[in-house]
């Protein structure tokens, strides 16, 4: 069962979802909703660790609110970012690996929140009400459920504590240094040289 929700917990929510927002660069619908679901999984994890590690299992907003908050970012190899395309996200301890991975639960979802459902399943319509109005909605829909619509599973994680920092390699091409990859067949050509180059038109000027 997920846990009431305290008017404690849920006022300091409101300050850290304005810290998300200005680092989101705005309060989108998933700003909101990811301050919940991070602090679900905290307020379920407690201080059951010693190091805190984060996955989140999509790249919108919900990243943004798990780096905020939790302190576990890209850089820092905290937080790993597995893109499932899922509203899911989990917080564990780096050295035991158990954790709590929370999600939305669509089922969950119910007709009182017609736009927050849409938002989930993707069957928004914008043609007769804005893309922007719509989002305040699904915010104000939303807020008046919460963690109704969130659920949890307890886990333990399976992967390694960090990432590990492949070796360096010097690119026989372009002659810098770069960390080779692992499903990389020749260790001789940087990543950028075989075709990560394509994502650049070179001006000459
Ligand atoms: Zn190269």
């Amino acid at each position: 069962m997920v846990p009431k929700l305290s008017d404690e917990r849920d006022t300091k929510l409101q300050k850290v979802i304005q810290e998300i927002s200005k680092f989101h660069g705005k309060a989108a619908p998933g700003v909101y909703i990811g301050a919940y679901m991070v602090d679900l999984a905290q307020e379920l994890l407690g201080s059951n660790f010693t190091k805190l590690n984060a996955i989140s299992e999509t790249n919108v907003c919900l990243s943004d609110a798990v780096q905020v908050m939790t302190g576990c970012t890209i850089g820092n190899k905290y937080l790993w970012l597995h893109d499932f395309g899922l509203y899911a996200m989990t917080l564990y301890d780096r050295e035991t690996k158990d954790g709590f991975r929370v999600f939305v639960d669509y089922a969950k979802i119910t007709n009182d929140t017609p736009t927050l459902k849409k938002f989930f399943d993707g069957s928004r319509k914008f043609d007769k009400i804005p893309r922007p109005v719509q989002q305040k909605m699904v915010v104000e829909e939303f807020l008046t459920v919460k963690r109704d619509i969130l659920s949890f599973q307890k886990v333990k994680v399976n992967q390694p504590t960090k990432p590990k920092l492949r070796p360096l390699s010097k690119c026989d091409q372009c002659n810098d240094f770069f960390r080779t990859q692992i499903d990389q067949d020749d260790q001789n050509i940087c990543p950028f040289c075989i075709n990560g180059s394509n994502i650049y038109t070179f001006i000459n000027e």
